[in-house]
């Protein structure tokens, strides 16, 4: 199951102002006289001034929650690498990197953003299931920390490569801990039956053959990430439990010198579970409230601490996911004999969560409307498919056509992913900064699809 439905939704009985505590404490996205603000910032401005869809980041709520992870792991050696996929605009990277980030890459593309951006190389680990020649030799030549490598061909290859370039690759394997992250299945890494990583039981032999045989690798650490939007402390606890005593014989036998416990921290995206429910489950028991990360940090540092190694930790979500809006217009409201449809000018190729793993996003008036009435509605996007949804059969507050709401909790996921389906030109994004707001990405225009062909 989907780890953002598995807690009580009191949606019906949402109160209209948006809670301080969603979508996190420290998130600046808050009502203020009736209207929404990103920081300094009312987003309808925004939406009037540069048109929709249009994403919209909080560069202090992206710190904020850097810091806090940074703090919760204050007591031990340890880096934050963040993971780059899960928002890679060279603002918000040249932010985090100005912060002292580390950057956990995926493609030789991502690397060239971190450069570009300001971040430094030595401080990135390059992770992925299928790495190109090309992409190991950029990384190579650029000097990364290390190649986190997925399969014992991988380790080979990588071998091979820096052989030919009379270079030492630093790498680590990806551990897979065969631990459930109880997740949803699309997000979920960490089984043995997917596909990455090498399995828990063949990590040693791999360490003692590839030490023996591979004289163009240097084995630097060890990795593991289980999944992603984990809201529950659990799975960690028993991955990192059953990996410290394999991590602990790598350093003894090996001299590593890292271990990546990777991402996957999950999010609140719903609001019921922010305010609408706070007195419900703050009186559940700790193990069944949304994980903090003050949690992870109280759980996790006893755990890491003596073994001498430095952690590192893989962050995409937590940092950026709710840090960030998507704003839509509504463009007009379809009645049939079932349902209501708003339909908006945001679509899955701009935000696809929602069609790819029923991802869960609030939905917020920029103005809030007079009545506290709420009404039953699909909000749908325009494209050409059923999956095209942002909601089914949801109470919300009354919009109108004309009228922009946000999709809250899109910082994470969601423009990285847009695509140019149904030649949809790319929605900009902004950055604001207290009363500044700053265009981060132009959004295309149609010269800029057909751009290239012939
Ligand atoms: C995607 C990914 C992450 C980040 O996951 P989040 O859930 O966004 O924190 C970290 N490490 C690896 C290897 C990944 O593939």
């Amino acid at each position: 199951m989907n780890g953002e439905r598995t807690l009580m939704s009191k949606s019906s009985s949402l109160p209209l102002v948006i809670s301080p505590l969603f979508p996190s404490p420290d998130a600046r996205f808050l009502l203020q006289n009736g209207s929404l603000f990103c920081e300094d910032i009312d987003l309808s401005t925004l939406a009037a001034e540069y048109g929709t869809p249009l994403y919209v980041y909080s560069a202090g709520t992206i710190l904020d929650h850097y810091k806090r992870l940074d703090a919760a792991l204050g007591e031990i050696d340890h880096e934050v690498a963040y993971a780059v996929k899960a928002n890679s605009n060279l603002s918000v990277l040249r932010l985090l990197a100005t912060h002292g980030a580390g950057f956990d890459i995926v493609s030789g593309g991502e690397l060239f953003r971190v450069i570009k951006a300001g971040g430094d190389p030595a401080h990135c680990t390059f992770a992925g299931v299928g790495k190109t020649r090309d992409e190991i030799i950029y990384a190579l030549e650029k000097g990364i920390y290390s190649f986190n490598v997925e399969s014992e061909e991988e380790l080979r290859y990588l071998n091979e490569v820096a052989g030919e370039l009379g270079m030492i690759a630093p790498a680590a394997v990806r551990v897979n801990p065969n631990v459930d992250a109880k997740t949803h299945k699309y997000i979920s890494t960490g089984k043995s039956e997917n596909k990455f990583g090498v399995d828990f039981g063949a990590i040693l032999d791999l360490y003692e053959r590839a030490s023996k045989e591979l004289k163009n690798i240097k084995l630097r650490g060890l990795q593991m990430h289980i999944g992603s939007q984990l809201t529950s402390i659990s799975p960690f606890i028993e991955a990192v439990e059953k990996v410290i005593p394999l991590v602990t014989e790598l350093k003894q036998r090996h001299g590593i010198e890292f271990w990546s416990i990777g991402g996957g921290i999950g999010i609140v995206y719903q609001e019921s579970l922010a305010s609408g429910a706070i007195d419900w489950w703050q009186n559940q028991p700790e193990d069944e409230r949304p994980l903090t990360i003050e949690r992870y940090g109280k759980e996790l540092v006893p755990r890491l601490k003596d073994l001498g190694l430095k952690i590192l930790l893989e962050p995409g979500r937590y940092v950026v996911g709710n840090a960030g809006v998507l704003l839509t217009k509504c463009l007009y409201e379809k009645k049939s004999s079932a349902k209501t449809f708003k339909i908006v000018d945001a679509g899955m190729n701009d935000l696809i969560r929602p069609a790819l793993y029923e991802g869960h996003h609030e939905i917020v008036p920029l103005v809030e409307p007079k009545s506290r009435e709420r009404f039953k509605v699909d909000v749908v996007g325009p494209i050409c498919e059923s999956g095209d949804f942002f909601c089914q059969d949801r109470e919300l507050p009354d919009f109108q056509p004309g009228d922009h709401v946000a999709l809250m909790s899109a910082g994470a996921y969601g423009f990285v992913m847009a695509s140019n389906y149904n030649s949809r030109p790319l929605p900009a994004e902004i950055l604001v900064e207290g009363a500044t707001a700053t265009v981060v990405r132009k959004r295309q225009t149609l010269e800029d699809l057909v751009e290239g062909e012939l």
